[in-house]
C-alpha cells in the first residue's frame, strides 16, 4: 500500500470586492487571497486493485460519500489521467466548516496535488489549476496558496508578496453561512468598494498598516445585517488592538491582525469570555507550501 498527506490550508481575504453580475449567474471578482497556518490533514493511501473512492472525516458533518469535494477532486483526476486503482481518503479536519474560510476549496485542492505525487502524473501546476477550475471558483488558487490577487470568477490568479508573520486571530461564531445566499442579497449598487489596488501596493512595501486600514469586503454588510454577532466580534477585536479586524469570504469568520503576540492572546482570552465564537484560533499567515520553496 502506498500512502501520502498532504496539508491543506485555509484562507482569508484580505480585500473582497465584486464588480459586476455576469449574465450567467457568476459574479466578477477582484480579491485578495492569503492563506493561513491553519491547516487540514489529507492522506490519501491506495490499495493493489482496481476499485472506487472511500472517505472517511474526523469532522462527521461532513458528507463521507460522493458530495464530498474530496471525492469530487478524486474522481475528476482518475478520469482525467486513468488512475483505476482503489483510493481510501482520510480528512483531518481542523478548518472549521462553512466559514467562509475555503475549507472544502481547499481539501480538494490537496487532493489534486496529493494524487499527482502519490502516481507521479507530473502535472504541472498550471496544469493541476486547470483542472481544479471545474472542483469551484476558490479551488485554483488552493492548488498553488501563497498569496494572490484572485480576478474574473476566481480563476485569474496573480502571486503578490503575502503579510508577513503577523499574529492573527480567527474567531468563527456557531452560525453556517451560504456563499449562495450571501451573493442573492448582495446589492452592488449600494456596495462602498474596497481599495485593492491600494492594498496590494502596501503589501509589496511590506506597510501592514495601511493593508489594515484598507481592509474592506463588500459581503460583510450583507451577512452582518443579518448575524450581529459579526459586528461584535469585531467590536471585540478592535478593542484588544486590532490594527485591522474584519470578515473572511462570505463569513461567518471574522478575522483579526494584531501588531504583537501579548495582544493577541489578549484578543483571544476576551473572545473565549465573550463566547461570542464557537471556534477562536490564534494563527499567522502563510505563505507558500515547503515543496514548492
Ligand atoms: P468558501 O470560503 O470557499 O466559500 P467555506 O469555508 O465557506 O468555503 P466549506 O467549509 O468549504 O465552506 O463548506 C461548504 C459546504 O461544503 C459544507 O456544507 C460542507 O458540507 C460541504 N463540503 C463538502 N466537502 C467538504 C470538505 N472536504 N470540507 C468542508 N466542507 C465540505
Amino acid at each position: 500500500m502506498n500512502l501520502i498527506v498532504e496539508k491543506a490550508y485555509a484562507k482569508v481575504n484580505l480585500g473582497l470586492d465584486v464588480l459586476s453580475r455576469r449574465e450567467d449567474g457568476y459574479h466578477e471578482v477582484k480579491m485578495i487571497m492569503q492563506q493561513i497556518d491553519l491547516f487540514d490533514e489529507i492522506e490519501i493511501s491506495t490499495g493493489f486493485i482496481e476499485g472506487g473512492i472511500t472517505i472517511e472525516s474526523s469532522d462527521k458533518s461532513l458528507p463521507e460519500n460522493s458530495d464530498n469535494l474530496c471525492y469530487k477532486a478524486a474522481e475528476l483526476i482518475r478520469e482525467m489521467c486513468d488512475v483505476k486503482i482503489g483510493l481510501h481518503i482520510k480528512i483531518d479536519k481542523h478548518i472549521p466548516v462553512a466559514a467562509g474560510m475555503a475549507g472544502g476549496s481547499t481539501d480538494a485542492a490537496a487532493v489534486l496535488r496529493g494524487i499527482n505525487r502519490l502516481f507521479m502524473l507530473e502535472l504541472s501546476d498550471d496544469e493541476l489549476r486547470k483542472m481544479a477550475e471545474k472542483l469551484g471558483a476558490d479551488v485554483p488558487f488552493c492548488v498553488s496558496g501563497g498569496c494572490m490577487l484572485s480576478e474574473g470568477i476566481g480563476e485569474i490568479l496573480s502571486p503578490v508578496k503575502g503579510l508577513s508573520e503577523v499574529p492573527m486571530l480567527v474567531a468563527k461564531p456557531q452560525i453556517g453561512v451560504s456563499t449562495k445566499w450571501v451573493y442573492e442579497n448582495l446589492d452592488l449598487s449600494k456596495v462602498t468598494h474596497p481599495d485593492i489596488d491600494g492594498q496590494l501596493e502596501a503589501l509589496k512595501k511590506g506597510d501592514i498598516n495601511t493593508v489594515c486600514k484598507l481592509m474592506g469586503n463588500v459581503l460583510e454588510s450583507v451577512t452582518e445585517e443579518e448575524y450581529d454577532v459579526i459586528r461584535q466580534i469585531k467590536g471585540i477585536m478592535k478593542e484588544e488592538g486590532a490594527l485591522g479586524a474584519m470578515m473572511s469570504g462570505s463569513g461567518p469568520t471574522v478575522f483579526g491582525i494584531f501588531e504583537n503576540l501579548e495582544q493577541l492572546k489578549g484578543a483571544y482570552n476576551k473572545m473565549k469570555e465573550s463566547a461570542l465564537a464557537k471556534d477562536v484560533i490564534m494563527t499567522k499567515p502563510y505563505n507558500g507550501r515547503p515543496d514548492m520553496e
